[in-house]
């Protein structure tokens, strides 16, 4: 596996595997790699002839007061778990390689993230996006794989690469969890033994707003009580937000339908956790 530092590299390498007829594939990442990271490798691998990881811990996406000091680091074993998953090229630029002095750009997508991960983080979809945006540009056209986990964040993604006729296409990979239903996050590394326990009562709620909607409940406001429900009742849990949504607008419903998302956000202990769920999704969690 090649690591490639600056845009620039990752320009010319991309360039070159396009002009030998490769489909390329790219996956980006803070690192901390985990098995979601990995699955969507696999589906990148099975879709394309090349594939890039991007591993950058963006400063831009984190406000004042989050976790970006203390995010997990660990490139030498991500590293390996890249190649072990068969990714072609690592991207692993230091800050200032994608920041330079005097850097003053944000792009913004205006619509889909005013509300849940947009309001609760000021400024993060913006940081998201302008990295995203630089991503797409170095890699060139190529399928972008995200994940379902943070369903918010691919809608307005999939939005990015269409507005800015990117030639890219971007392809949403379902969310990997923990046998007990956590969603496997980078941040679960941060819960002690309690809150770990106390961690998949997201998955809880979620799971139970699914069997209400398949038993025929439709109001929204039902179904979100489901959803927060088993978050409420731990202790070691602070609920932001539980909410039934539209699947592209993210606004919220009175009615749901099958493609009706499930949204849930909360902290154990001061961990925060994010997960989501299409409601008539066949497997459920
Ligand atoms: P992150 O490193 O947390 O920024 O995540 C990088 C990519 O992996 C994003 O597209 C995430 O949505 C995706 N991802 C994170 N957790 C999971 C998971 N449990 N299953 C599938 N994809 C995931």
């Amino acid at each position: 596996m090649e690591v490639v530092t600056t845009p620039a590299e990752l320009r010319r390498r991309t360039a070159a595997w396009r002009r030998q007829g490769h489909r390329v594939g790219l996956v980006p990442t803070m690192g901390a790699i985990h098995a979601g990271h990995l699955s969507l490798c696999d589906r990148a691998r099975a879709g394309c002839t090349r594939v890039v990881a991007s591993i950058f811990i963006n400063p831009l996406q984190f406000g004042t007061g989050e976790d970006l000091e203390r995010y997990p680091r660990d490139p030498v074993a991500d590293q390996e778990r890249l190649r072990d998953a068969g990714v072609d090229c690592c991207f692993l630029p230091e800050p200032r390689a994608m920041y330079p002095r005097g850097f003053a750009t944000r792009v913004s997508v205006e619509r889909g993230t005013e509300r849940w991960e947009g309001a609760v983080r000021p400024g993060h979809f913006a940081g998201v996006a302008t990295v995203v945006a630089k991503l797409f540009v170095a890699t060139g056209p190529c399928w972008a794989y995200f994940g379902d986990k943070d369903a918010q964040q691919a809608q307005m993604v999939a939005r990015l690469a269409h507005d800015l006729d990117t030639g890219i296409r971007v392809v949403v990979c379902p969310t990997v969890r923990e046998p007990d239903g956590l969603a496997l996050s980078s941040r679960n590394r941060y819960l002690d033994p309690e809150s770990r326990q106390a961690a998949p009562c997201l998955a809880q709620g979620l799971r139970a707003a699914v069997a209400a909607f398949a038993a025929g409940t439709r109001g929204a406001a039902a179904l979100a009580e489901h959803v927060a429900a088993p978050v409420r009742d731990q202790p070691l849990a602070e609920l932001e937000y539980a909410a039934i949504v539209h699947p592209r607008t993210f606004a919220p419903l009175r009615r749901a339908d099958a493609r009706s998302r499930a949204l849930v956000a909360a902290s154990i202990r001061g961990v925060r956790l994010l997960d989501t769920i299409i409601l008539g999704a066949p497997a459920g969690l």
